[in-house]
């Protein structure tokens, strides 16, 4: 017997490409695709995101998250884009290429495709050019005996010395220095705006793992992105695909035609408590459909009361780079790993950096 194919829900003309597990809705390729893009344009309107006298950033790794954040934004935004580099503030991609071997190649042609596809500026950093080392060195440097106890004596007794095995993981080490490159260059660059690719899956994660953790500092540090002006040296992050599903982003990509990266990092299994969180999350999803959007409802309450900019008194100064560090530690992450693994000065190599690219 012949399964007929449903008729799209919401147009009631075409063939539906898919049926919504949490509401029974049958919908074709074009309602989806204006779903997801109407979605993303209620939510930076919601969030009063980006208006025409920003300078806007994109953090574009070339995945499928930050795929869709460029391609959905030049699209539905592409006036407001117009009149930003009409009053000369063009907006710029920035891709980091951590030197991941096996990884890092096909998301950066991906990365540069979309650019192409968009009109979008790009500008790409690497970490063996600028640092003198891709992030696999540096994992190998920081597993090395010699290096395990130079740092080790230097910091005999201190909290690096306790916190040494977190601090050389690998997504601790790209973590921090993709985050630190990413906001030093948007700043060089007079960004007002960096926009993010996370969804609404990474941010379901992020709550339930704070939640697990009992970190409300955290928790409010995530929930004061959405509604506290961002403080100089920091440039204020966006998040445009937050009430996006992840299976919405792959699937956008499919039917608008776009390329994405199906390899996973290497490294991706390092960050346990993520990965744990996200399999809790599946399994709600999949016995109970609708649960993320019902966290997120959550999140969207609580959140307001939580926001509240970081006290000065968790935070000191960073004499190298004058960035915020941890009263504990003697200078940022990002200054440390630099001069620890690769043996330079991070505002250094910045300042350089910068001065060759920025406007
Ligand atoms: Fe970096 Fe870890 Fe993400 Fe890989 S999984 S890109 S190492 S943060
Ligand atoms: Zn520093």
């Amino acid at each position: 017997m012949a399964i007929s194919t449903p008729t799209c829900s919401r147009c009631t003309k075409n063939r539906a490409v898919m049926v919504r597990a949490h509401s029974g809705e049958a919908v074709c390729k074009a309602c989806f695709l204006k779903e997801i893009e109407d979605k993303v344009r209620r939510t930076m309107s919601r969030y009063k995101m980006v208006d025409s006298c920003d300078k806007l950033t994109f953090a574009l790794s070339g995945g499928k998250d930050s795929t869709v954040l460029v391609r959905v934004i030049a699209k539905v935004h592409e006036n407001l884009l117009r009149e930003q580099v009409k009053k000369g503030n063009t907006p710029v991609a920035i891709t980091i290429d951590e030197g991941i071997a096996n990884y890092r190649d096909e998301s950066l042609r991906i990365a540069r495709d979309t650019c192409a596809a968009t009109g979008i500026d790009q500008i790409l950093f690497s970490f063996k050019q600028e640092f003198g080392m891709a992030l696999d060195d540096m994992i190998k440097a920081t597993s090395n005996n010699t290096f395990i106890e130079r740092i080790g004596s230097k910091h005999a007794g201190g909290q690096l010395k306790n916190a040494f095995k977190v601090i050389t993981k690998p997504c601790s080490i790209c973590g921090v220095l993709r985050r630190r490159v990413l906001n030093d260059i948007a700043a060089g660059l007079h960004a007002t705006k960096i926009a993010t690719g996370h969804n609404l899956n990474d941010e379901a994660e992020t709550f339930l793992i704070n939640l697990f953790k009992g970190d409300i500092n955290r928790m409010g540090r995530a929930a004061s992105i959405l509604f506290e002006e961002e403080a100089a040296p920091f440039v204020k992050k966006i998040k445009p695909l937050q009430d996006l599903l992840q299976q919405d982003v792959v699937l956008y990509l499919y039917h608008a035609g776009g390329d994405f990266q199906e390899t996973p990092c290497p490294y991706a299994g390092d960050n346990v408590m993520r990965g744990e969180a996200q399999g809790i999350l599946y399994g709600l999803e999949g016995g109970h459909p609708g649960t993320i959007f019902n966290i997120k409802k959550f999140m969207d309450t609580v959140y307001p009361l939580l926001s509240k900019p970081v006290s000065s008194g968790q935070l000191s100064t960073c004499e190298k780079c004058g960035a915020p560090k941890s009263k504990d530690l003697d200078e940022c992450m990002a200054c440390y790993y630099i001069e620890a693994i690769c043996g330079k000065d991070y505002t250094s190599v910045m300042r350089d950096f910068i001065a060759r690219h920025g406007s």
